[in-house]
């Protein structure tokens, strides 16, 4: 398969008065083409940042990619002009935010808001930009489009809204689409459906898509891989299959034991995982879970983990994945 994108050995720093934050440390991974993934973790991960850096849009100055590459379609983004990464924003990167109130602008009509990216990207007229507007508004699932396009935020409801922000994002038909939460502010039913027309149209026009959540259910319906987060490293990545019926890391199946899982035809009880991450101010120099992990050895809190193979794209950052490791020695 061809890749599309490539994150390699990423750091990501925030300046606080406290000191850096070290909020990405080494993260790499990949996205090929067509292919939809999930990013998941507990919030402040460092997912939404990892997610930020590749559109460029990290707070400035505070937030900093310190090491790294971040290369789309070949062409490393880190060190892109903010000109550049304009015209890369839309055009070749689409996102969805979590809140579309936020992203929206209330005060322009819906038609107005979908042209701009087109007018901005294309060579095209007004007239021809607000055709192609009403297009999107009907591929995204929308009624009436005609009398849609000259109505205002406010007029639509919450599930329409993150509708219109996918029209948005998908209007310039960009090669990678970056939903960071995007139906956690919806209920159940209107999120299964956004979360549907996503994938829909992923599989129609070939679009990647990252997606990011905190709510591992949502995956299984949209993404064919997974990458975990904990404390601004991945901890395990692996095929949805993998990572649903086989977690290799202790965060991985603390997360999974913390949603309502509709496969399993009985469950162990709903739990949380105990205690709270690491301060990344000074993260730990051994496996940063370790002050929650059931599992946790001696070299644990001492070295950090490497990558172990525990699938076929099954990988896992966690010492009892060793091939020397002892299981039974828990401290
Ligand atoms: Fe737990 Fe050790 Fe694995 Fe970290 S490396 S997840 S502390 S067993
Ligand atoms: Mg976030």
């Amino acid at each position: 398969m061809e890749r599309l994108l490539e994150i390699e050995n990423l750091h990501v720093s925030f300046q606080t008065f406290e000191g850096e934050v070290k909020a990405v440390r080494g993260v790499s991974f990949h996205v090929n083409k067509g292919e939809a993934i999930a990013i998941v973790g507990e919030s402040g991960c460092g997912k939404s940042v990892t997610a930020k850096s590749i559109m460029r849009l990290l707070p400035s100055p505070q937030a900093k990619i310190k090491q790294g590459s971040i290369t789309l379609n070949g062409v490393n983004l880190v060190n892109k002009k903010e000109k550049e990464m304009t015209r890369i924003r839309g055009f070749e990167i689409g996102m969805i935010f979590q809140d579309p109130m936020t992203s929206l602008n209330p005060t322009a009509k819906i038609g107005e808001q979908i042209s701009e990216g087109l007018l901005r990207h294309n060579k095209i007229s007004k007239k021809k930009a607000i055709e192609h507007s009403i297009k999107m508004l009907e591929i995204v699932g929308i009624s009436q489009p005609e009398k849609r396009i000259n109505q205002y935020p406010h007029e639509f409801s919450g599930g329409m809204r993150q509708r219109v922000m996918i029209a948005i994002a998908l209007a310039c038909k960009p090669n990678l689409l970056i939903a960071d939460e995007p139906t956690t502010a919806l209920d159940v039913t209107i999120q299964a459906q956004i979360l549907h027309l996503m994938k829909e149209l992923q599989l129609k026009t070939n679009t990647s898509i990252i997606l990011i959540t905190h709510d591992l259910g949502v995956v299984a319906e949209m993404c064919s891989r997974v990458v975990v987060m904990y404390a601004g490293e991945i901890v395990e990545t692996g095929s949805v299959s993998e990572i649903f019926a086989n977690p290799s890391h202790p965060y991985t199946k603390g997360l999974l034991k913390s949603v309502p899982r509709l496969d399993m035809l009985k469950q162990e009880k709903l739990s949380s995982i105990k205690g709270t991450p690491p301060d990344l101010l000074e993260p730990p120099t051994g496996c940063s879970f370790f002050p929650r992990c059931e599992k946790a050895m001696k070299i644990c809190g001492e070295y950090k983990p490497g990558f172990e193979k525990t699938g076929d794209s099954h990988h896992s950052a966690c010492w009892l994945h060793h091939p020397m490791a002892k299981e039974e020695s828990t401290c």
